[in-house]
């Protein structure tokens, strides 16, 4: 059977008699092998078939003599569409490290490992919207550039087209930002949390699933300045039901890679294995990455209250022995992610919810507990990383959420859109936030959340 394929070379290697092509077109981690033979494909052609050079190749397709592949095609014609001069590509088949990729990221899709990361986050995105569509959730599309500065999730990049050098200034001095070309200021969105309410209190349940931003100077293996979150937010739900609906969501996701990204996984997998030998024995992970991943999927997650886990920590070893490198002093401090870690990956060793949190530490939309003291607050934690989840059961009460605003500061007048939603036919709901990248992070194993993401936007770095 004759067959046609194009794609790009991996590898080439062989000698005066036949040649071995290992051509990918970006659908699969498997290669096919082309194999090619002097007499049929002239030398001139074979000499510009290199390593990211793409061809059209047309052969026959036969059972492998080899191993490591069932089939072969026996090339008839080889087309070097694009030659790629082996002086000059950066992607030679060798290892290159993540930080040399990283500055080749235009290039990077083209390695095995950044194929397999870029195929499983579309079939994450994939399994994001068929979870919801299968629970009669509508996706609801928040804005990106907002008006509002009080979501409160973290430091905002400003939108304007003002003149940076020379703009126009306010009888005191400030910038005038009534000509700006909103007429306001306005801003990138650090969450979609409070519109997507607006949508829950109209719709029932509702998810987000777009870009934020934030302009954190956090330089960490786990924060992006640009990055992808989707924020389910349900009418009628207390923090239990959230709690539940995160579990079973953190679930079906991990499950579906399992389920359709096989081959990946292996490769990542392998590659993970690989790049733990390097390792100190001690600082190996006892699991491979697909145990990681079925365990997640098998256990019931953790359910703790902030008080309990406080107390763990102000017992633990680490923090008696002066580890820590921000001590445990008591009730009320917020966790830091060595915190977070030690409870998941050494006393627990599982997916861990810590619920009801100091209300000083959290967002003023989250819903006071009878105790005065505690908010409704539950963040979801993994191995590995830390808060994958953040959520909370939302204050619907005007009286509460209105004075808690006034304690924290928040102006009501550029908020009347959102207390309007507690009004009028106020309920009970919920909502969280997952971090896209950091469940990207947990189901390929890889270590920097800069290499989960096609273009990675940090601190000092917004290349191409
Ligand atoms: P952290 O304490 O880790 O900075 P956060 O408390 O600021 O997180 P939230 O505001 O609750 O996080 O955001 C919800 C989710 O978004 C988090 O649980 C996390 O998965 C993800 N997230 C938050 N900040 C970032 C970031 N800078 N880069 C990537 N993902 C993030
Ligand atoms: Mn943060």
């Amino acid at each position: 059977m004759d067959v046609h394929v194009k794609g790009w070379v991996r590898t080439k290697r062989g000698n005066k008699h036949v040649n071995f092509i290992a051509l990918n077109d970006g659908s699969t981690i498997n290669n096919i092998q082309v194999v090619a033979d002097p007499n049929t494909i002239p030398e001139n052609v074979l000499k510009l078939v290199t390593t990211g050079a793409s061809l059209a190749v047309t052969g026959q397709l036969v059972e492998s003599q080899g191993s490591g592949q069932a089939v072969e095609i026996h090339a008839k014609t080889i087309e070097v569409l694009g030659a790629a001069d082996p002086e000059k590509y950066p992607l030679q088949p060798k290892k290159h490290s993540f930080e040399f990729l990283r500055e080749i990221a235009h290039l990077r899709p083209r390695t095995n490992t950044f194929s397999a990361i870029l195929r499983m986050r579309h079939a994450m995105s994939f399994a994001v919207h068929q979870f919801f569509n299968n629970k009669g959730f509508n996706y609801m599309h928040t804005p990106i550039i907002t008006g509002s500065d009080a979501e409160g999730a973290g430091e905002m990049f400003r939108v304007t087209t003002l003149d940076a050098k020379n703009p126009p200034l306010k009888e005191d001095g400030s910038v005038d930002f009534s000509e700006d070309f909103f007429g306001k200021e306005t801003n990138l969105t650090v969450s979609g949390q409070l519109e997507g309410e607006l949508g829950a209190l109209a719709l029932g349940e509702i998810y987000t699933f777009g870009p934020t931003f934030r302009a954190e100077n956090s330089n960490t293996t786990r924060h992006l300045a640009e990055f992808w979150m989707i924020e389910p937010e349900m009418a009628f739900y207390d923090l239990e039901d959230n709690m539940n609906l995160a579990e079973e969501f953190l679930k079906y996701l991990v499950q579906y890679a399992l389920d359709h990204c096989a081959d990946d996984l292996a490769f990542l997998e392998k590659r993970l294995l690989d790049e733990e030998k390097n390792k100190p024995a001690n600082e190996r992970s006892a699991m491979s990455l697909t145990d990681k991943l079925r365990f997640v999927v098998e256990n019931k997650f953790e359910r703790v209250s902030y008080t309990e886990a406080i107390d763990i920590l102000r017992n633990s070893n680490p923090n008696k022995k002066k580890k820590f490198q921000y001590p445990i002093e008591g009730w009320g401090t917020d966790l830091q992610s060595e915190h977070e870690r030690y409870l998941v990956e050494k006393h627990f060793q599982k997916p861990v919810i810590l619920s009801d949190y100091p209300k000083e530490i959290k967002a003023f939309y989250m819903r006071m507990n009878d105790d005065n003291k505690t908010v409704a607050a539950m963040d979801i934690l993994f191995p590995g990383i830390g808060e994958i989840v953040g959520g909370s059961q939302r204050e619907e009460r005007l009286d509460i959420l209105s004075a808690r605003m006034t304690e924290m500061g928040i102006p009501h007048e550029e908020m009347d859109w959102y207390l309007d939603t507690r009004r009028f036919g106020t309920v009970p709901h919920s909502g969280f936030g997952l971090g896209f990248e950091r469940l990207m992070i947990f189901v390929t194993g890889m270590g920097n959340i800069r290499d989960v993401i096609p273009f990675p936007r940090t601190p000092g770095n917004a290349e191409f």
